[in-house]
């Protein structure tokens, strides 16, 4: 006698901060027998892994991979390779995000020096020099898309600036990746990290993190161990490397799906992908604001992949989340942190952002607001 019933899930409409929709392409790929982590095929499709990596990082960076963990064990394994105790580490913090690596940071014995700025704007380049100018550090680290707030921090010429004072710069492009525009190469950004269930459309579980030459060298010349043997770089390193020797157990069936989804990235074409967010998220932010309601950023720095919206006084934030779940399949966000109860975020990020998904929930919003 069997108590539990077949896994029976619903196919919603993820327009949430992430996890974003799956193509079947992808799901499927997912489906495939399982192979040997050190099987040829496997170590080939490694490679292919790490090149479809590169492209939509758009960088040559020989150490790129997708670490085993979604894409807060990326950020903890930049964190880290690159900090060893008493290292300063200046942090961007304006949302949940910067907060989140201060507290990885400060574990690994760093000094954290935190630059704040109210939820919801973003650093420039100078305001970067300026703090440098004070207290040098390390490593800056700044998030491209701050996923709780819904900004987006322009990281052209904000290199030039950390590496003027000898520092390294640190990206989350966590929201970014596969979404919007992120030149690594071109921008000089010394390290990044991502995830896979956000504009990749992958399910979260690897964490893809792409190191530079001067990121490198750091990671090479640690006095101390790093202190997390499983996120250890230059252990994985030589799994990842040409010598393909055992770290960790590859999860495979993961690395199946993210090879499909760069495939899908790299169809369509990166450039194509960005514009196909960006008018997505017009529609929605003109039909938001034809609903009579407020989008907290501002258009010149508003991310495409994530919209924050104010709640409009009277209006119960759970309950209108709970039903467009119930009656319309659709899953959108609540706020963090200091959004928490003020304002909804809806994410079209992926294959989740598409015209129909947009009217669907306009037209859902619409109906329920009116009640
Ligand atoms: C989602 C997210 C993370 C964390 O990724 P997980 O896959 O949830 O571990 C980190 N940074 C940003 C900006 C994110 O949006």
């Amino acid at each position: 006698m069997n108590i539990f019933t077949d896994l029976n899930t619903p196919e919603r409409i993820l327009l949430g901060p992430g996890p974003s929709m799956v193509p079947s392409r992808v799901l499927q790929a997912m489906a495939h027998p399982l192979i040997g982590h050190l099987d040829p095929k496997f170590i080939e499709l490694m490679k292919e892994v790490q090149e479809l990596l590169r492209y939509v990082f758009q960088t040559k960076n020989q150490m790129t991979l997708p670490i085993s963990g979604t894409g807060s064990a990326g950020m903890e394994a930049t964190v880290a390779n690159l900090l060893e105790p008493g290292d300063t580490i200046m942090i961007g913090v304006n949302g949940y995000f910067g907060e989140r690596l201060c507290d990885m940071a400060g574990r690994y014995g760093a000094i954290v020096n935190r630059l704040d700025k109210p939820w919801g704007e973003v650093f420039t380049p100078e305001e970067i020099d300026a703090a440098l100018r004070k207290q040098p550090a390390k490593v800056v680290a700044i998030i491209h898309a701050e996923t709780s707030t819904g900004a987006l921090t322009p990281l052209e010429g904000m290199a030039e600036v950390v590496h003027k004072h000898g520092a390294l710069l640190l990206v989350d492009c966590v929201t970014s990746l596969g979404g919007i525009p992120l030149k690594i190469d071109e921008w000089d950004i010394d390290i990044a990290y991502s995830g896979t269930q956000k504009c990749m459309s992958c399910p979260p579980g690897l964490g893809p993190v792409t190191v530079g030459a001067r990121a490198r060298e750091v990671f090479h010349q640690r006095k101390t161990k790093v202190a997390n043997w499983y996120l250890d770089m230059t252990m994985l390193e030589h799994y990842w490397g040409d010598e393909r020797t055992y770290h960790h157990t590859a999860p495979i069936s993961m690395n199946f799906a993210i090879r499909e989804a760069l495939r899908l990235v790299y169809e369509e074409g990166l450039e194509a992908r960005h514009l196909r967010h960006r008018e997505n998220s017009q529609i929605l932010w003109d039909g938001l604001e034809d609903l009579g309601l407020q989008l907290i950023v501002p258009v010149e720095r508003r991310l495409p992949s994530l919209t924050t919206v104010a709640i409009p006084d009277g209006v119960n934030d759970v309950d209108i989340r709970k039903r467009l779940l119930e009656e319309y399949n659709i899953e959108i966000a609540g706020g963090l942190g200091v959004f928490k109860g003020k304002a909804w975020r809806i994410g079209l990020m992926g294959y989740s952002s598409r015209k129909e998904n947009v009217i669907l929930l306009l037209s859902a919003l619409s109906r329920l607001l009116k009640k």
